[in-house]
């Protein structure tokens, strides 16, 4: 076969869920394939999540669960074993790490795993006749087009990158996590020495001067303060590195729940939860009562309310779709962060250093809503606030803000041009819950292109709820794989290239 005959697949998002979706198009494909993973970050494999270089920052599932692939999730932990010669040497401080099933390890780990197995793939797949391509750029916009091929007049999709463009045969939107919410105050605070940090991710924000590129934060004033906005599991990272790099000043976080995430224990046996098929649409009153009664049953037999929340796992798609949007709405309004704080658990070791660092008083933590941050040039920004249950607004100075408030939802504040441009083509459609972008009945994307687009990951939380994780898109790349090589089949066997 020439390269002119593979059948094309763009897949824009190189990170976790893009390469997992390479490799298993690598290992499921009886034919070569031609696959381009178009990442403008340039962090194959590793994506947001797994490219911190940051020990401290942990995985908040234990190893044993975080295999990449879903038929078997101790492949990492096995790995983790026998290549120790490989990830030892990459950094100093793995050499103490508790290599275990049960252990809580760094997400940095994780990414030179993902990083190997999609070098090993691509390099098994060159020699079986693939064509693979890692291109570090951003996709701009996609049409549908027709060209000439050697088979004829065929449509491709035409995806546009910052100074060229490829066509391909169906594309992947594999785009991971939205940025941080943006506030309307962030406008006007453009020019404050890099005090305002809009995102801790620092590829995600190359031009803020940020405070965590320094690896030794002793020398700063004991006497100033740091304000997180967020108290979810981005400010978890901020805290961790805030703490382990010596910073000796106070740092106040605040959220409108100002709860922060639960510790993992050990959960000793696994709850025998039994939900049938909803015969009907949900109220989500209704099904957090049933939760919680769930829970309290569990306790007086024995169980931890974790057990129950893990058991809710395998059903939590079919619940969420149960729920007319409405309910959805009220959903994610009321009740996403109480499911989010028992549902993605933090390692206990991060849970003590946020338990001694609120009992020495070093770090506080707001139930609050946060009015507006202002600030100019080099000196402290100002908070105002209102706590929870008071009347008054209060203000406070920080030398240094983080928006760690978790990420943007909505295409439309997404800013992310793809999107938004495909969304105008009606390339893709926006639900009226304005999360991530719909699918229609058959699981597709909806829009003018069903048979030619596909998505996977966060983009699709408003349709799944539970797309995120470790074990979600190891699954959906599994099944998005195997449906991308029936249909190149399909095409292979229209072009009379058999297999
Ligand atoms: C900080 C953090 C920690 C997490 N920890 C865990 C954990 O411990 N355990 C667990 O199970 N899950 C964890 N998760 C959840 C989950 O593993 C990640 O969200 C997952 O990696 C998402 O994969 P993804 O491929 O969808 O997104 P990513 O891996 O982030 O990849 C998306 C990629 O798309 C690229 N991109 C976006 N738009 C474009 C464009 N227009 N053109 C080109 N490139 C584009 C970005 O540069 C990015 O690299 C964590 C998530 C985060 C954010």
């Amino acid at each position: 076969m020439d390269d002119t005959s593979l059948f094309q697949i763009g897949i824009v998002g190189g990170g976790f869920s893009g390469a997992l979706l390479a490799i298993r198009l690598i290992q499921a494909s009886p034919l070569p394939l031609a696959i381009t993973l178009i990442d403008k970050s340039g962090n194959f494999a590793k994506g947001v999540a797994y490219s911190t270089t940051d020990p401290h920052h942990l995985l908040n599932v234990p190893a044993g669960k975080m295999g990449a692939f879903v038929e078997h999730p101790t492949h990492f932990y096995e790995w983790l074993q026998s290549n120790r010669s490989r990830w030892e040497e990459e950094d100093e401080r793995f050499a103490a790490l508790d290599i275990t099933p049960e252990a809580f390890l760094p997400r940095k780990l994780y990414g030179i795993y993902l990083d190997a197995l999609l070098q090993e793939s691509i390099t098994k797949a060159e020699a079986d006749g693939f064509d693979i391509r890692l291109l570090k750029d951003a996709a701009t916009d996609t049409d549908r087009v027709t060209i000439n091929t050697p088979y004829g007049r065929l449509p491709k999709l035409q995806v546009q990158l910052s100074h060229s463009s490829i066509y391909v045969d169906v594309l992947v939107l594999a785009v991971g996590n939205f940025p941080s919410r943006t506030f309307p105050f962030e406008s006007a605070l453009f020019d404050t020495a890099g005090r305002y940090i809009k995102s801790i991710w620092t590829h995600a924000d190359p031009h803020t001067r940020h405070i965590l590129r320094k690896q030794d934060l002793s020398d700063l004033p004991a006497n100033e303060t740091i304000a997180i906005i967020g108290t979810g599991l981005t400010m978890i990272d901020a805290v961790m590195s805030l703490h382990h790099r010596g910073y000796p000043g106070k740092i106040i976080a605040l959220s409108r729940g100002g709860r922060l995430s639960e510790p993992h224990q050990h959960v000793a046996k696994p709850y025998p939860l039994m939900l049938g098929n909803p015969n009907g649409p949900l109220r989500i009153k209704s099904l957090y009562r049933r939760l919680r009664s769930e829970i309290r049953k569990a306790e007086a037999n024995g169980y931890g309310w974790r057990s129950v929340i893990d058991a809710m796992r395998p059903y939590t798609q079919t619940l969420w779709k149960a729920l007319v949007v409405e309910e959805k709405r009220k959903a994610l309004d009321y009740f996403y962060s109480w499911w989010n704080i028992h549902r993605h658990r933090i390692p206990p070791q991060s849970h003590q250093v946020m338990t001694e660092l609120l009992a020495s008083g070093k770090l506080s933590i707001y139930a609050a809503d946060i009015y507006h941050v202002g600030g100019k040039g080099n000196h402290p920004l100002s908070i105002a606030y209102r706590k929870r249950g008071s009347d008054k607004v209060s203000t406070l100075q920080a030398a240094y803000v983080m928006n760690c408030s978790g990420p943007e939802l909505d295409i439309a504040k997404s800013r992310n041009p793809l999107l938004l441009h495909m969304r105008d083509k009606g390339l893709i459609s926006v639900g009226p819950l304005r999360a991530g972008i719909e699918l229609n009945e058959q699981g597709r994307v909806k829009g003018k292109a069903e048979r030619d687009i596909y998505a996977l990951g966060p983009l699709l939380v408003g349709e799944l709820l539970e797309t995120t994780a470790v074990p979600e898109l190891r699954g959906q790349a599994k099944a998005l794989a195997d449906t991308i090589v029936l249909r190149a089949e399909e095409v292979y066997n229209d072009r009379n290239i058999f297999i």
